[in-house]
């Protein structure tokens, strides 16, 4: 569950990436009249180069590879080739794999290596569909997304006065990202990128596109393809790419800007070869479950173990205006709009310092903008307010009770669980306080919320409000 309560660290966040981008961003490149300019960044391109070495080799331990010459050959000669057109394109190492899994995504790691699913290629209708996916992944390793990532949230976990020097003098980037948590493998931080760093991708890749004689509506006409036809197998592309709004809309306004329209080639008889072969191939094997696989980067990667369970010896929490019990082991983690109840490891920070709770409870108190405001829609609008960072909150149940004689709503919530691949039950409490509503969000994976009943229902029974 993702929160708008936040850790004070993260108000200093801003203000040290803001000084951070004054020192150390790197000039723009013009490509004719369009500015693509790599973000803020503590690595070097070298070092890009170096940490995605060393990431593709932990991908590969955990991804299975499409062992075929012909596909590979042709693959890699296409990337190369749309590789030239990139603007910033220099001193990279650009290898291009297909990874063996029926799922329609693809990823780029810092520094060129290029990772595309066989599902990719099965379901691109033409060579310039896959050429468009491609060039957006070329697109985040030419603007740096990746490190640029890892830079703020190295920046969200320590001065930059430190961080100066240690990349600075290392011989070794990897060894002081592994220092930091920072991990290499498909969790890694390096795959998360934001809207901002999409949209940029989406325009290099249809400029590339445009610039290779490829028609530059096709990148976007694949992505319109994986959400009707292909929702399902397309969700981890969505993960990994979010999309940034009116993707297709963009790219189309785009296009008059990178030159005289011309008739652009799509198909070639080498990508008919290619597809044809993969789908004679036998099925993908089944992707493992998240579990899994290498745990990486807080936030962005299953909880290496799950917290130790809840003691059933509760304490009391004294906020303003509320008091709440919890179990004795857990952390208690004051913000700006309420409070943070959870074990040690349940609350998981991000890539832009935002955070999300995977265990545990939260609360907070809401003054509804309204005067005489009734209990259901000021409950209703915490739902709207926290669907906006949950976009897959679904309301299962809702029921009333009373607490301590107070009229209160229980509603059950599936949603998406910050642990990669998992879903989450919430309960989300209210209860009408004089003034505001006290909210209290209680946190588990599915797998686990059965466990944790007790001790919410406890804690809801512990409830006062003045
Ligand atoms: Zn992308």
């Amino acid at each position: 569950m993702r929160t708008r309560l936040r850790i004070e660290a993260c108000k200093n966040f801003l203000a040290v990436v803001f000084l951070g981008c004054m020192a150390v961003a790197p000039a723009g490149v013009a490509a004719e009249g369009l500015r693509f300019k790599p973000g803020f960044n503590l690595f070097s391109p070298q070092q890009d180069v170096q940490v995605g070495r060393e990431a593709s080799t932990e991908v590969e331990k955990q991804l299975p590879l499409v062992k075929d010459a012909q596909v590979e050959r042709y693959v890699n000669d296409l990337g190369r080739r749309l590789t030239q057109d990139a603007p910033n394109n220099a001193g990279y190492e650009w290898t291009f794999k297909v990874v063996n899994s029926q799922d329609i995504n693809a990823f780029a790691l810092p520094g060129g290596f290029i990772y595309v699913n066989r599902g990719v290629l099965e379901a691109a209708e033409d060579e310039a569909q896959l050429a468009g996916v491609m060039a957006h992944e070329i697109g985040h390793v030419v603007m740096r997304h990746g490190t640029h990532q890892a830079s703020q949230m190295m920046l969200a976990q320590m001065p930059l006065a430190i961080l100066g020097g240690v990349l600075g003098q290392s011989s070794s980037a990897t060894a002081q990202l592994a220092q930091l948590g920072i991990g290499f493998g498909v969790n890694s931080i390096f795959l998360k990128n934001s809207r901002s760093a999409e949209s940029q991708a989406d325009e290099i890749g249809t400029y590339i596109l445009y610039r290779d004689g490829y028609d530059p509506h096709a990148m976007a006409q694949f992505f319109g393809i994986i959400d009707k036809k292909y929702p399902q197998q397309g969700l981890q592309f969505l993960s990994d790419h979010p999309n940034p709004g009116n993707r297709v809309k963009k790219v189309d306004d785009l296009i008059p800007q990178l030159g005289p329209a011309k008739e652009g080639k799509t198909g070639s008889p080498e990508f008919q070869v290619a597809k044809k072969k993969l789908l004679a191939m036998p099925p993908a094997p089944k992707a493992k479950p998240a579990a899994a696989s290498t745990p990486s980067a807080p936030g962005t990667a299953p909880a290496p173990t799950p917290p130790p369970a809840p003691s059933s010896r509760l304490v009391k929490y004294q906020g303003t205006g509320f008091a709440i019990a919890h179990p004795d082991n857990w952390e208690v983690q004051k913000g700006q709009e309420g409070v943070t109840l959870a074990p040690p490891g349940g609350v998981l920070t991000g890539s832009q310092g935002e955070w999300a709770q995977a265990y545990g409870a939260s609360v907070s108190q809401q003054v509804p903008q309204k005067k005489g405001w009734g209990l259901i829609d000021a409950t209703q609008q915490l739902l709207d307010s926290l669907r906006q960072s949950n976009p897959n909150l679904r309301v299962v149940k809702q029921t009333s009770l009373k607490i301590k004689g107070r009229p209160a709503l229980s509603t059950l919530l599936e949603n998406d669980s910050p642990l990669q691949g998992q879903k989450e039950t919430d309960r989300l409490v209210t209860v009408r306080g004089k003034d505001a509503m006290l909210a209290v969000i209680f946190v588990a994976p599915q797998s686990a919320f059965e466990a944790y009943r007790p001790t919410f229902d406890a804690m809801v029974k512990s409830l006062e409000l003045r």
